[in-house]
């Protein structure tokens, strides 16, 4: 074995080894930075060394290509829907059908819980990860394995090979993920997701996997789905076996032989679900052995093994005391309620959003109303409705303030929209504070030592401004803060230092332009190579570019056409930060043939590119980059070291291509 390939399969197991710790068992042993090192590492030694690179590396995560729809899959065995109950009698109801129509044999019941996400089937050949696909409507579903292959909970290969292996469960989002997501979004002035399972469904319908990579879901199996080439006789033996199979199986899950300590078990969870770290919205209840759920079959509708006990939503009455307002980086103006302490979901709910005016219009919401407030599948705390028969005539209509709060500027509402905002802009410290934290993130500009608490400081005290006075920073006035020693200080200008190297997608991303996220600032940054051929663009050549919508054009042309994010730019370019992007040259400029309709495979070890450029460069002059080649495929471009793909491309008569050549056909130089 030579060094690398040793190093490769030390790595492999290094990082699913941290995967696992962070996944599965919650326990991160290292920081998300020392992760990213060993992952880059893999990454460029399979890169180098490209006959080393198994299908199932930890690499293989991130995410192919984006898909152009979805495919429909017809399940094996239908995935047949759960009767549901609501109470204790329901289920005394479903334990004297069973027992009667197993005539009086003995009766093991196994209780899970019922994770509130996305039921899924995944098909395993021979060990290997083949299909994932949706529920659907029970007969057949929507074929999701490219993003499926980024969850890391979901296993890409088995440790044995039967023949055919099917597991079901249930994707899902933890609490902390989807918080992490909807302050993204939320830093980007967009609406929030409503719950993790819609984000959950919403993220396996992405055609783009890297999207749904970095939406972090995850999978907890509960059933073994039609298999051959594995025998169990009980439902807890196939759990056993998900697990033995690397699987991850939700640890919480009892068996029974009575009714009545399966109900005390349910309702042992209804409110210590709460603390879980994923949403659950009932428990399950299954007949554990195999050979007896045959015997009780199905109805039309659902088996008759199974039932499922639904949680009731938990609602509470309060009094809304005031109304606060928050000022967003845009200057958007947020309604938020606060509320007369209430307990909920087993936590204590004292404010909620309101979200704007037209949602409290909408809802007729006074201050000093009684209020119903849920928080049942919801993370985030939702106002009903108010009660207004509870009116004693001391409420009053709310009325958004005609000054910011923050600055005192005017409010304006937008033309068309429902916001009120802030017109203050640099001079709100608000708005300020929250253009800083999205400058500094580490998906950003990420800048070390520059956190939440500093940010507060640093604009509090004048020292800040706008993004280009953090480049003027001094240590002399670092110092001055209160609290800053000299070490962090000069740790901060480091940090802040090291960000004018970033390149301009992650600028662009760090900018907050409207509906920009990050995807769009890459594909931006790619797109135009440099920040002056952007600022040039029209708003119809931005709309030209494949995931960019006319709003989003309209927006990102308005941002670069206002006179104040232009001299922001210009100042940034006098600091010398780095306003290009290391990019191919792009359609436009290389003047070079259009690769619309073709399809391409790249292999082997390139001079010039890296791996994701090139297919990158090819998805820029319309092409696809796929990743196996097939008789579909209409030019391999082969480097040095190319394996079996050369081979097959020869067999299939498909046209190789040098690294030279693919410049040439391109038309670069
Ligand atoms: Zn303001």
């Amino acid at each position: 074995m030579s060094a690398a390939q040793e190093r490769i399969a030390e790595l492999c197991k290094l990082i699913n080894h941290h995967n696992r710790l962070y996944y599965v068992d919650a326990k991160p042993e290292i920081s998300d930075r020392a992760f990213d090192r060993l992952l880059e590492e893999l990454t460029t030694l399979e890169q180098k060394h490209p006959e080393f690179c198994s299908p199932d590396s930890p690499t293989q995560r991130v995410g192919g290509e984006p898909i152009a729809g979805f495919a429909t899959v017809r399940h094996r065995e239908p995935m047949m829907s759960i009767d549901n109950s609501y109470s204790a009698d329901d289920l005394r109801e479903f334990d004297k059908r069973i027992r009667k129509l197993l005539q009086g044999e003995a009766i093991k019941y196994v209780v899970e819980l019922k994770i509130d996400g996305v039921a899924m089937s995944l098909t395993y050949i021979k060990g290997a990860f083949e299909v994932g696909a949706t529920r659907g409507d029970g007969e057949q579903g929507d074929d999701v394995t490219h993003n499926l292959r980024t969850i890391h909970d979901v296993p890409l290969r088995l440790p044995k090979s039967p023949a055919h292996f099917e597991a079901r469960g249930e994707i899902y989002m933890t609490r902390a993920d989807f918080a992490r997501y909807n302050r993204g979004r939320a830093e980007r002035g967009l609406e929030p997701a409503a719950n993790p399972r819609n984000l959950s469904a919403g993220s396996l319908k992405l055609l783009d996997p890297r999207e749904c990579g970095r939406r972090r879901l995850r999978f907890f199996a509960y059933a073994l789905g039609p298999c051959e080439g594995v025998e169990v006789a009980t439902h807890l033996e196939g759990l056993k076996l998900l697990s033995d199979f690397g699987f991850t199986v939700n640890p919480h899950i009892e068996s029974f032989d009575a009714i009545d300590a399966v109900i005390d078990y349910c309702n042992s969870w209804a409110t210590k679900r709460h603390d879980l770290n994923y949403e659950t919205d009932g428990m399950v209840i299954k007949v554990n052995d195999l050979a007896q759920r045959k015997k009780l079959g199905a109805t039309a509708k659902s088996p008759r093994w199974v039932i499922a006990y639904k949680f009731a939503a938990e609602q509470g009455l309060t009094k809304l005391v005031s109304i606060d307002i928050q000022v967003g980086k845009f200057g958007t103006l947020t309604p938020v309620a606060n509320l007369d302490p209430v307990k909920l979901a087993g936590t204590t709910v004292s404010r909620a959003s309101l979200h704007n005016a037209d949602f409290i219009d909408a809802k007729d919401i006074r201050v000093g109303d009684m209020v119903v407030v849920e928080k049942a599948g919801e993370i985030i705390p939702y106002v009903v409705r108010s009660e207004p028969e509870a009116r004693t005539g001391s409420e009053r209509v709310f009325a958004f303030p005609e000054t910011c709060p923050s600055c005192g500027s005017p409010v304006e509402r937008d033309k068309n929209g429902v916001f009120y905002r802030c017109t203050g802009g640099r001079k709100c410290t608000a708005q300020v504070k929250e253009v800083m934290r999205a400058y500094a993130r580490r998906s950003t500009m990420d800048i070390e030592g520059l956190g939440e608490k500093i940010i507060e400081q640093l604009v509090d005290e004048k020292l800040v401004s706008s993004i280009p006075e953090l480049y003027r920073l001094t240590l002399e006035k670092l110092i001055a803060l209160e609290r800053m020693g000299e070490k962090s200080a000069h740790n901060l200008l480091d940090g802040i230092a090291a960000s004018k190297e970033r390149g301009l997608g992650r600028l662009l991303y760090g900018l907050a332009i409207p509906h920009v996220g990050d995807s769009v600032a890459d594909l931006l940054a790619n797109e135009f190579g440099a920040i002056d051929a952007l600022l040039n663009a029209s708003a119809e050549r931005l709309a030209q570019i494949n995931g960019v919508g006319p709003i989003m054009a309209e927006a990102i042309h308005t941002f670069f056409h206002d006179a104040h994010n232009r001299s922001i730019i210009e100042e940034l370019r006098a600091l010398g930060l780095k306003l290009t992007q290391d990019a191919r040259p792009s359609p436009a400029q290389t003047g070079g043939a259009s690769l619309v309709g073709k399809t391409l495979v790249v292999t082997g070890t390139l001079a010039k590119y890296q791996r994701e450029e090139i297919e990158t460069l090819i998805r820029q002059l319309g092409g696809k980059a796929a990743g196996s080649v097939s008789k579909n495929t209409d030019y391999l471009v082969a480097g040095e070291k190319a394996g079996s793909k050369l081979e097959k491309a020869k067999q299939l008569g498909v046209k190789v291509l040098t690294e030279e050549e693919f410049d040439k056909l391109i038309g670069g130089t």
